[in-house]
């Protein structure tokens, strides 16, 4: 089991997407499938270079921004299934290494990063929990501590509804833990697929309201 893992680490499988030998998601399918440098608003697109909350936005949000890089779809899409599916560790290294480059251009010093939690019965069923696979590699690249800070109470079926049925309905799913007032300040949260922003909001919501000053989101993908 363990001899398994580690030489899933070290050798490479083909490209995910079109199969060239030796490297995990080729260059080209890299770049067709990753595009960190298109950052808006979540809630109304309006571009911007950094993924922040625009003034019109500021005040249905408790995120201050979000860092996303691709679409869900093609090779990011078949990244992200892997992650989730099968614990593939080099899709949680690929897909954490650019989303820590490209949370850099926010500028912020990050106090922690950290994920959002899967619900009890999801983590018995998988084994972990990909947002957290994700989180660490991200945290790791960043030099940043990763600490599990919000706890989930119970699996909350999201699919198909716009963003206010899912605020609704994701209200009062998290809580949170290990509340250090004054040290974790400035958190980066971490998901696999941003849809509405409910999930990363309601974090938000949690985590401001027990003293964190600015929470921003990121996400492999938009869906
Ligand atoms: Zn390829
Ligand atoms: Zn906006």
């Amino acid at each position: 089991m363990i001899l398994g893992r580690v030489s899933q680490i070290i050798i490479p499988p083909d490209c995910r997407s079109c199969r060239t030998p030796g490297t995990y998601l080729c260059i080209k399918c890299l770049s067709k499938a990753i595009n960190p440098r298109s950052a808006n608003c979540y809630r109304c697109y309006w571009g911007n270079d950094r993924g922040q909350i625009c003034i019109g936005c500021e005040i249905y949000s408790y995120l201050s921004g979000t860092t996303v890089i691709a679409h869900y779809e093609g090779a990011a899409r078949d990244l992200i299934l892997g992650l989730k599916n099968h614990n593939d560790v080099w899709a949680a290294e690929v897909l954490g290494a650019m989303i820590a480059r490209a949370v850099l251009r926010t500028r912020i010093g990050f106090s922690v990063v950290t994920a959002i939690p899967t619900s009890p019965q999801r983590y018995h069923e998988r084994g972990y929990n990909p947002a957290e696979h994700l989180a660490r590699v991200v945290a790791r690249r960043l030099g940043l501590p990763y600490r599990s800070l919000l706890l989930r109470l119970s699996i909350i079926h999201q699919i198909g509804q716009n963003r206010t049925q899912r605020l609704n309905q994701i209200r009062g799913a998290f809580y949170a833990k290990r509340h250090r007032p004054g040290r974790d300040r400035f958190v980066l949260v971490i998901d696999d697929v941003l849809t509405t922003g409910a999930t990363l909001e309601e974090a938000a919501r949690v985590l401001r309201d027990n003293g964190t000053q600015l929470v921003w989101g990121a996400a492999v993908a938009r869906h």
